[in-house]
This record gives C-alpha cells, structure tokens and sequence, in this order.
C-alpha cells in the first residue's frame, strides 16, 4: 500500500524569519516495529508548530500513537498510547548525507519525520507491571527492575570511575 506525502506548504511562511503557523497532524502510518512492540491501526495524530529560520523551516511539537507489545516477563498482551516528540529542521536543498531534513523552499514532507519519531518511542522491552513476576514465578522467580540492577551491579564490583575518584581529595 503506498503512502501518500504528508505535505506542508511553507512558502508564505518562508517570506518572514520567525513567523509560525500550526499544523495538525492526522495519518494512517503503514504498521511499524521493534523487537516485539509495534503500532496498532489507530490513526496518528499530533499537532507541530512550523517556524520560518535562517536557510529553512522548524518543526516541533508532538504526535500521538497506539501501541502493543507483549509483556517480556510474562508475555501478556498490553498495549497504550504513547506522545512522542516530533523536533527537527528542514533546510532547503540540504547535502544528502546530512542529518538535516532537505526540501524544495515550498513543501515539506512530514511523513518520514512522524514516522521517524514513532519508531523511536516504541517501547523496546516492556513489562506489563513492574512487579511482574513471569508466568512461573515459582520456578522462574522474576526480579524487578531494581532488583536486577543492584543484582548486575554487585556482580561487577566497584565501578573502576569511583575508585577512581576515592583517590581524590575534595576539600
Ligand atoms: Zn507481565
């Protein structure tokens, strides 16, 4: 299924520096994954504010999506919804191996930064409670996030940067 451009115009916008204007976000994005979250079919939807700068266009704000993943621990279905931060700079003919986004002084395509800001906010590894304990926990007892933290930390031993700083006298 193609998708379709999600196109701001900018060029009124782009005759003052400075100069902002609103624009609603509210698109089907085609399914997306990590490891074992991905998006549900619910319509992304967001609002980012355009502001006209030096040599390009600003975009901030924030879009809105579904979720679902299953519990690491226990493998329960879960799901939510999720804001995820749209920030990023538009420049006009901008060098292709920059970071920066290009356009062509007129139009902006914002399907590829909205799909880039979902894809970072999925959740990687969740829990459905932190206090989870696995589907055996008599056999497989879980531990919390702490837990296994202080765990991991113990079995490493003193962090080598804090014995480091023992040696150092503050007064
Ligand atoms: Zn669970």
């Amino acid at each position: 299924m193609g998708r379709r451009p999600l196109l701001a115009n900018v060029s009124d916008l782009r005759n003052r520096l400075g100069q902002r204007r609103d624009f609603s976000i509210d698109i089907d994005l085609e399914p997306l994954s990590v490891i074992s979250s991905r998006t549900t079919a619910d319509p992304v939807v967001g609002m980012v504010v355009l502001e006209s700068i030096e040599r390009g266009v600003s975009v901030l704000g924030s879009v809105n999506f579904g979720w679902e993943s299953e519990c690491r621990r226990c493998l329960k279905v879960m799901s939510g919804s999720i804001d995820a931060v749209v920030d990023e700079i538009f420049q006009v003919n901008a060098p292709e191996d920059s970071e920066i986004n290009s356009f062509d002084g007129e139009h902006l395509d914002l399907l590829p930064v909205v799909r880039d800001a979902v894809m970072a906010s999925l959740p990687l590894s969740p829990l459905c409670s932190e206090t989870c304990q696995g589907p055996d926990p008599e056999r497989f007892p879980a531990l919390t996030t702490e837990e296994a933290e202080a765990k991991a930390a113990a079995e490493a031993g003193p962090d080598p940067r804090w014995a480091a700083l023992e040696g150092l006298n503050l007064d």
